[in-house]
């Protein structure tokens, strides 16, 4: 081809042509494979080209794929709300589709708003999140976000929303236990409250395991049950981002069921549909839905493509995969080993500071130095020559770089699809250690 007339992330770089995939595999058009080693965006968690959800795809395409929203319902979007709801705890029983996890996010921070404005607190309108967090690219979604690579052009036009600390066990005070660590940071979220008068805060957003800034950060146990205290005590919503973590990423349907906490709000997106198809979800609970029910009973937000047949049949497809092959087990049992090869690693080559993660979300992080987790400068980008040279040898690596320069280094996620094998994880190592090993030699 002669020139390209698409916009791609990175002007002026060629990018390969795809060719085909199946199950944790990519082939581009030279005939090269790679290991879908983050399953692309953290996405398609079960691997690619699954026949049953091809299928599907195709079943309801011959029905119909449109119909709006505001004309009918459909048998897959009824379906999918039950399955959701039957997925999801607690109360969390009323879905409102979308078809990215920025309009995911997005849609909670308005229905937030929306439940105050209907209980007649119409001050309460303010979002508070964590630094280390990212919640979405659109303007609502980024103003909820810390990510500062993505905000930093942007800051003028966003909300100036509260933000508090996120728990970062590999950076805690020296001296202070993970338990008592994890509570100091849940109570931020007091003191911000406090701060910014409980009167003018209609929700708490988070991440259960940070994704995007920090390469899979689990929070201490005790960290989630102490910030639903705090958001019960001063009546604020608690909403789940699970765009990266739900549909059993983790090794459990949302990231939130390992401290068992129910939010109010859980947002879905990546695995929802695996990359089949765009897909995303706000899951709502009763209690906010009847607000909204007995008051103006119209939710203001939505989309053109909101609860469309055609994706609501795909996602329906890939849950029930999810549920025929037991993939929340496997991602529980496998992204164990993932994280124990992953840990060898890290006692092995200096360049790895800690590897941690949860279920088969894993990330590692780079440092200058092992002894004092001195970060490198984010000019070296050496997150950014793993991706690169793990791409080049056949391995695909998601960047998790939230730029906050000098406090935390370069990280990268590793995270498969949910259906990869033990012998496909030692497959996916032997070729991340050496492209480790090759970063390690240039640097030096
Ligand atoms: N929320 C979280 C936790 C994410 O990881 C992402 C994407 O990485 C988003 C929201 C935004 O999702 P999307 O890129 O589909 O808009």
């Amino acid at each position: 081809m002669e020139r390209s007339y698409v916009i791609k992330p990175e002007l002026g770089k060629n990018y390969p042509v795809i060719s085909h995939g199946k199950g944790i595999y990519l082939y581009d058009k030279e005939g090269k494979r790679y290991i879908d080693g983050s399953s692309g965006a953290v996405t398609a968690s079960i691997g690619h080209a699954v026949d049953e959800v091809v299928e599907a795809m195709y079943a309801q395409g011959k029905e119909v794929s449109f119909a709006y929203r505001s004309h009918f319902s459909s048998d897959a979007v009824e379906q999918l709300g039950a399955k959701l709801a039957e997925w999801a705890p607690g109360s969390l029983n009323w879905t409102f589709f979308v078809s990215s996890g920025s309009e995911a996010t997005e849609t909670a921070q308005k229905i937030a708003i929306q439940y105050w404005q209907e209980k007649g607190k119409s001050t309460k309108n303010r979002i508070i999140s964590r630094w280390m967090s990212y919640h979405g690219i659109t303007m609502g979604a980024l103003s909820m976000s810390g990510h500062v690579l993505r905000r930093k052009r942007f800051v003028p036009l966003l909300e100036d929303y509260p933000a508090i600390t996120g728990p970062y066990p590999y950076r805690k005070p020296e001296g202070m236990s993970l338990e008592e660590y994890g509570l100091q940071c849940a109570n931020e979220l007091e003191t911000a409250i406090l701060r910014v008068g409980p009167d003018q805060v209609a929700a708490f957003i988070a991440e259960p395991v940070i994704g995007a800034t920090a390469g899979a950060v689990v929070p201490p146990d005790g960290y989630f049950q102490r910030i639903r205290e705090i958001c019960d005590k001063y009546d604020v919503l608690f909403i789940a981002d699970e765009v990266m973590t739900g549909v059993g990423r983790t090794g459990k349907a949302f990231g939130v069921d390992h401290w068992g906490v129910v939010p109010d709000m859980i947002t879905l997106g990546k695995g929802m549909s695996a990359g089949y198809t765009p897909m995303a979800a706000t899951i709502v609970s009763e209690e906010i839905i009847e607000t909204i029910t007995k008051g103006t009973g119209l939710i203001m937000a939505g989309h053109t493509y909101s609860a469309n047949p055609q994706s609501a049949a795909v996602s329906l497809a890939v849950l029930n995969y999810v549920e025929k092959h037991h993939l929340i087990q496997k991602s529980a049992e496998q992204g164990a080993y993932l994280l124990q090869r992953l840990q060898e690693l890290a006692e092995e080559l200096p360049l790895i500071g800690d590897a941690r993660g949860l279920g088969m979300l894993c990330g590692l992080e780079f440092v200058k130095n092992k002894q004092t987790k001195e970060p490198f400068e984010l000019s070296k980008n050496v997150s950014g020559k793993v991706i690169a040279k793990a791409f080049e040898k056949g391995l695909l690596v998601y960047p998790a770089v939230g730029g906050i320069e000098g406090v935390a280094g370069d990280c990268v996620i590793l995270a498969p699809p949910l259906t990869i094998t033990k012998e496909e994880i030692d497959e996916l190592i032997s070729i991340l250690k050496a492209a480790i090993e090759s970063v390690q030699q240039e640097l030096q």
